[in-house]
């Protein structure tokens, strides 16, 4: 630490790169400043409001020189809505960061070093969400409001408009709204846990124009349910399925696991790479339909097949990346955890007429380990996990299966990053990586990564596999916050705070407990989790198998 730093001083700064949060980084004088609405190539004076050991935080007083990079925000909510990171500098600049984003994840921390190949640009940067979730509630005044959460809060931005999405879903928003003002049904209370309507989520059919609308609820006895269904689908014709989602738990999840149609289908439809699919709503559907396409098409490309392949797709969802690839190969099995998905994934096969694929429902790491005691040896296997990555059973299982190729498909380029490092060590190499940009404007960017074999093993015999007679019983697994503190102490020698493991856990996209999840206040200053701790908790939350 540079003593002759001080906190409340004001330092010229200059900002050369930018986290996925949406933070400008500069250094002065060697020691780490993050500033919040800056980008790289800002040059101004910024005050340290806050100073931790090896970084601190600052604020912009004055834009000294802006970065060629910037643009005017054309979003009122820029900057206080949690949704876009990017809005203040050019698309350009932002793939440029992104793709950065990723190559940093794959050198620093899984020290890969393969090139990455430029990354695939979104042609459509607005509108182009086929979902929203607006959380509802009650503003200062007491008026039953919908919009999006402020950063890092759970405070409500009141807005029916979102560059992001669709004009219908703000046109729905506000109609739901109205009637819930008009019938004095109740917005749900987080902090009393009283109250109806939590969110109001909505997904459409990119090529089909179908739209579902949930409702997310405290309880399904919901007043004037008929007469709501009666004005929906009377104002909303693309409206084909309205249905009823039960959440009365005191966490941050959305949504909660039954759901109940009250009108219309229980799923809506797509087509998607020319497989047309079916989806309920508690199943995985990428929110950028085209760049979806882009993605999976990506994916197939790595996969190099050639109709005679097995191909497992580990984290199937309704089945999409298997089945688009279906009649290039053998054999499809796919595994998933939510059965509502490999319901879809089912229905979806049939639909399109795909014989040779089979999908189970279960833990990956469960699935695999099974799969791979059973001899099921799989030529292809496509790996696209929640951010949180995948369980070390996966990769253990990956060996004992030992495919030629490997396919990775990541949302998250830190924990991609880590399993590509662990399966170098089980022999395989990282040939190809390619970012693809699904979510413009925003701090997201999946990874699509091929990893094969160093060298082949010729002995091992694939043959056709059944997967009848396989018992899968399925387990919970977890871990305390104290197991988690005393494994990486025990381990690691470090001692790591509830925070920093809830950091981590976030950023896995693991659900943590409230009073984790969010800082008591909505500044966004609080102390950021150091790199060493962040990949001892990793392992910690490894080797618990903490899963969704
Ligand atoms: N491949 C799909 C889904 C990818 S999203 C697609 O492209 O549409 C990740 C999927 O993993 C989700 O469907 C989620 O429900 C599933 N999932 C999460 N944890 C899992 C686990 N432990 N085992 C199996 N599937 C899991």
């Amino acid at each position: 630490m540079n003593q002759k730093i001080e906190k409340n001083e004001e330092y010229r700064l200059q900002i050369t790169g930018m986290t996925s949060e949406g933070n400008g980084v500069g250094k002065i004088d060697g020691y780490t400043v993050f500033v919040p609405n800056t980008a790289p190539g800002d040059y101004g004076r910024v005050r340290l409001v806050k100073k931790n050991k090896h970084y601190g935080y600052g604020k912009l007083m004055e834009l000294i020189q802006p970065s060629p990079d910037r643009v005017e925000p054309d979003c009122p909510y820029f900057g206080v809505c949690g949704g876009c990171t990017y809005r203040h500098i050019s698309y350009e600049a932002e793939l440029r960061l992104k793709e950065d984003l990723v190559r940093d994840a794959f050198s620093r921390l899984g020290g890969i070093f393969t090139e990455v190949s430029p990354i695939v640009g979104s042609k459509r940067t607005e509108g182009y969400r086929n979902k929203a979730q607006y959380p509802v509630g009650r503003n200062k005044e007491g008026e039953i409001v919908a919009g999006f959460y402020a950063k890092r809060s759970h405070r409500i931005i009141p807005s029916a408009e979102c560059a992001l999405q669709p004009a219908v879903f703000g046109e729905i928003q506000a109609a739901v709204l109205d009637f819930m003002r008009e019938k004095q049904i109740p917005p749900y209370d987080e902090t009393t846990g009283e109250g109806l309507i939590r969110h109001l989520y909505l997904r459409r059919g990119e090529v089909t124009g179908e739209i579902m609308l949930c409702l997310v609820a405290a309880s399904l006895e919901i007043p004037h349910i008929k007469e709501f269904v009666c004005q929906m689908t009377e104002r909303f014709p693309a409206i084909q399925s309205i249905v009823l989602n039960e959440n009365s738990s005191r966490d941050n999840v959305i949504l909660g696991k039954y759901c109940r149609t009250i009108w219309g289908r229980d799923t809506i439809r797509d087509i998607l790479c020319g497989v047309e699919v079916e989806l309920s709503p508690l199943s995985f559907y990428q929110v950028n339909h085209p760049q979806a396409e882009v993605l999976y098409r990506k994916a197939m490309e790595y996969a190099g097949l050639t109709g005679t392949e097995i191909l497992l797709d580990l984290y199937c969802g309704a089945g999409t990346i298997g089945l688009s690839g279906a009649d290039r190969v053998r054999q499809l099995i796919g595994v998933e955890v939510i059965p509502e998905a490999i319901e879809n994934a089912k229905r979806n096969a049939e639909r399109n007429g795909t014989k040779n694929a089979r999908f189970l429902c279960a833990d990956a790491g469960e699935a695999a380990a099974l799969l791979a005691e059973e001899g099921l040896l799989p030529d292809v296997i496509i790996l696209d996990p929640p951010r949180k990555g995948v369980d070390q059973q996966v990769i253990d299982a990956v060996e004992k299966m030992s495919p030629e190729c490997l396919v990775m498909v990541s949302c998250n380029p830190a924990t991609a990053a880590r399993d590509c490092a662990l399966l170098r060590e089980k022999g395989y190499e990282i040939r190809a990586i390619t970012p693809v940009d699904l979510f413009p404007r925003t701090g997201h960017v999946e990874t699509v990564v091929l990893l094969s074999k160093g060298e082949i093993d010729s002995q091992k015999v694939r043959v056709e596999f059944s997967l009848e007679d396989i018992d899968m019983s399925e387990f919970k697994k977890g871990a305390t916050y104290s197991e988690i503190k005393a494994y990486v102490l025990e381990k690691f020698g470090l001692k790591v705070s509830s925070l920093y493991i809830s950091q981590v856990k976030r950023k896995c996209g693991l659900e943590v407990g409230q009073n984790y999840n969010l800082p008591k206040s909505e500044n966004q200053r609080v102390p950021q989790c150091p790199l060493e701790k962040e990949k001892a908790i990793m392992d910690a939350l490894r080797h618990f198998k903490v899963t969704l």
